[in-house]
């Protein structure tokens, strides 16, 4: 307690002697230094299986980012978008202060991260050629991030939209501007684009009423038919009175989004599915067939993210 009643006294100090101890090594012709750089600063990675904090520069920690987030034999305009998605939402969860280290490699709290180890690994005698391809992704847009308002944007990304990416409202509540639903052809080449989950009736019901002991669910007729966004994904299900989200459907019956139909046959419940992913922001496979058709990552990013200012 007693510390803290000094802290004001220190930082003050601080305020007062640090800029004037910085001009006494700045030559006195330098009206304007350069701004601060982002891309050779060092970051403070934490790796969540070894629980070790790592101190590496950006690049090193974006290859690692992109290999880990991408398949590396996507195109080369796919991999730069990529990277500057990768970059941006670094420096956005940087400034978040979530945890002591400025990013951790948990891929549902900040970002997929692969050690070279582990890229070896993955890609075997292809680790040469791969390494070189994803580095050279990450250097050719040092630096480069996505900014709205002048502050970095949440560069989110996904799988597969499921043909057409979802406002940021439809998931997580709060729309932001750039995070618009627009159309994401040409995915359908990713592996289980479509795909099924059936399960008994009286499972799915039992799994309802554990998370929504108040829904009265007795049949398949008090299962309603979805209310669709704007996207085509599942806003939410009226089950026994009760509304449902698609978010929390997905997660119940670990379906591979919330792009989904709904069928009842045979006592069992069937979930056709389409896409992979939260379905915000940029489409991985949507960004690789957009560069198979000659698109550059800059015109992959405004796509995704609308109204995003690609900042140097
Ligand atoms: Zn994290």
């Amino acid at each position: 307690m007693k510390s803290l009643l000094f802290l004001p006294i220190y930082y003050s100090l601080a305020t007062i002697i640090l800029p004037f101890i910085t001009t006494l090594f700045l030559p006195n012709d330098t009206p304007s230094s350069p701004p601060p750089v982002v891309n050779s600063a060092e970051i403070s990675v934490f790796n969540h299986e070894t629980q070790n904090v790592t101190t590496m520069t950006m690049e090193d920690y974006l290859t690692g980012v992109v290999a880990a987030e991408m398949p590396a034999a996507f195109e080369t305009e796919a991999l730069k978008a990529q990277a500057v998605a990768a970059r941006t939402y670094t420096m956005y969860k940087k400034g978040s202060n979530d945890h002591d280290a400025d990013v951790c490699t948990d891929h549902s709290h900040c970002q997929a991260y692969l050690s070279e180890e582990k890229m070896r690994t993955n890609w075997g005698e292809a680790y040469d050629f791969y390494l070189s391809k994803v580095k050279a992704c990450v250097l050719e847009t040092r630096g480069e991030i996505l900014t709205y308002n002048d502050e970095p944007i949440l560069a989110v990304f996904h799988s597969m939209g499921g043909g057409q990416t979802v406002n940021s409202g439809d998931v997580w509540g709060s729309q932001l501007p750039y995070l618009v639903s627009v159309p994401s052809p040409g995915e359908e080449v990713g592996t289980n684009y479509y795909s099924t989950h059936s399960l008994p009736f009286e499972e799915f019901a039992k799994t309802i009423k554990t998370a929504y002991p108040e829904a009265e669910i007795n049949s398949f007729l008090d299962v309603s038919v979805p209310t669709l966004s704007e996207s085509g994904h599942v806003k939410s299900v009226l089950i026994g009175k009760v509304s449902v989200p698609g978010t929390e459907i997905r997660k119940l019956f670990n379906l591979r989004s919330t792009k989904f139909t709904l069928t009842f046959s045979e006592g069992n419940v069937t979930f056709n599915v389409t896409g992979y992913g939260h379905g915000v922001g940029m489409s991985q496979y949507g960004a690789n067939a957009m560069a198979k058709e000659g698109k550059t990552y800059k015109e992959i990013l405004s796509h995704y993210y609308q109204g995003a200012t690609l900042t140097e």
